[in-house]
């Protein structure tokens, strides 16, 4: 079997290796479609201190079980499925809350365990038996699958904002996840959706989902432009889907009296510090909220909204890429010039 193997930052070398055999407890996936995150294009840039080399990444793995290996029950060889990224220790508040995503132990699959840019993968016990192989509906193909995990995301994201009819949701970020963001508030019943970027050619990419507003942020002052959209008043809910220290500060200042934020996009650690006047905060009433990965919940969720539909998968997959071709669309990722892009095996 191939298995692309990250060796560091900038090197991926694809590999010919024996098939794995599943041991007790263990499953044996095919995987069939593998979405690059921008986690990935990360970890291929500059690595991540979880992730060490050599090590197979990716985490956004859709495929079909081939294999069972001894005393595994609840699974069948043939089955379509995909793989929930976070596995929880089980026993701390957090995962008894079925939230192993914040599990102060959690380990992760493309990260801890190796991951999903590969023809075969093992699934560890320890996810197998935490139930973090989900079946895929019928009318889903593979390739709309491996969206399942960023949509997760933004659902686990957006389940604190409470977003209702009639809310004006503004997304900083217009990649792939932002795109997820604006797309899941519609469906949630937003009235207006703003998208904010700097790039045009992402803000052309976007257009692929069809938002009420977008803003070109290096042409024009989000804020005001925000505030003009909106009466002066503000918008309901903001959420900040990318790396700026810039637009979680602009966040505040966009918010609407009661509004909600998320910052959903971490920002980089030598950049993690914001500066606000926190008043706005105190006097305004406004809630910021934090989001990290996702659960099986969420994910059951996700896969509900692509089988309905209601979230086409077909909108947001913009490029295909082979295994061999794996460090081409890493690259294409980096530039900005994709949506979203899955590796597909062959
Ligand atoms: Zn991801
Ligand atoms: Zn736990």
């Amino acid at each position: 079997m191939k298995a692309a193997v990250y060796y560091g930052p900038g090197k991926i070398k694809i590999e010919e290796r024996p098939l794995p055999e599943p041991a007790k407890g263990e499953v044996l996936l095919e995987v069939k479609a593998c979405a690059i995150c921008g986690t990935d294009v990360r970890i291929y840039s500059f690595g991540q201190k979880n992730v060490k080399p050599p090590h197979i990444i990716g985490h956004e793995i859709s495929g079909i079980i081939k294999k069972i290996g001894g005393g595994v029950k609840g699974y069948k060889e043939g089955e379509r499925v995909v793989l929930v990224t976070s596995v929880g220790c089980g026993r701390c508040e957090f995962c008894l809350q079925g939230r192993p995503n914040i599990c102060p132990e959690v380990k992760a699959i493309g990260y801890f365990y190796s991951g999903g840019f590969t023809e075969y993968m093992i699934v560890p016990e320890e996810a197998v038996s935490k139930g973090n192989i989900l079946k895929i509906p019928e009318n889903l193909s593979f390739i709309e699958a491996s969206l399942t995990e960023p949509l997760s995301c933004c659902i686990n994201g957006q389940e604190y904002l409470n977003i209702s009819m009639a809310d004006t949701v503004v997304v900083i970020g217009a990649g792939p996840i932002g795109c997820l963001h604006a797309q899941l508030a519609k469906v949630s019943g937003a009235t207006k959706v703003i998208l904010i970027d700097l790039s045009e050619e992402r803000l052309k990419l976007a257009q692929r989902i069809e938002v009420d507003t977008y803003i070109n942020a290096s042409r024009e002052k989000p804020v005001k432009r925000v505030l003009e959209e909106t009466n002066g008043k503000g918008a309901e809910v903001i959420i900040t889907a990318c790396p700026s220290p810039q637009a979680q500060e602009e966040a505040l200042l966009m918010s609407k009296i009661r509004g909600r934020i998320s910052f959903f996009g971490g920002l980089p650690h030598e950049h993690s510090h914001i500066s606000f006047d926190s008043n706005i905060i105190h006097y305004k009433e406004i809630s910021v909220y934090g989001a990290f990965a996702s659960s099986h919940l969420q994910f059951k969720k996700a896969l509900s909204l692509l089988a309905s539909k209601k979230i086409e998968a077909k909108r947001f997959i913009t490029h295909k890429f082979s295994l061999k071709e794996i460090e081409k669309g890493m690259n294409m990722v980096k530039e900005g010039k994709t949506l979203k892009a899955v590796i597909v095996m062959e």
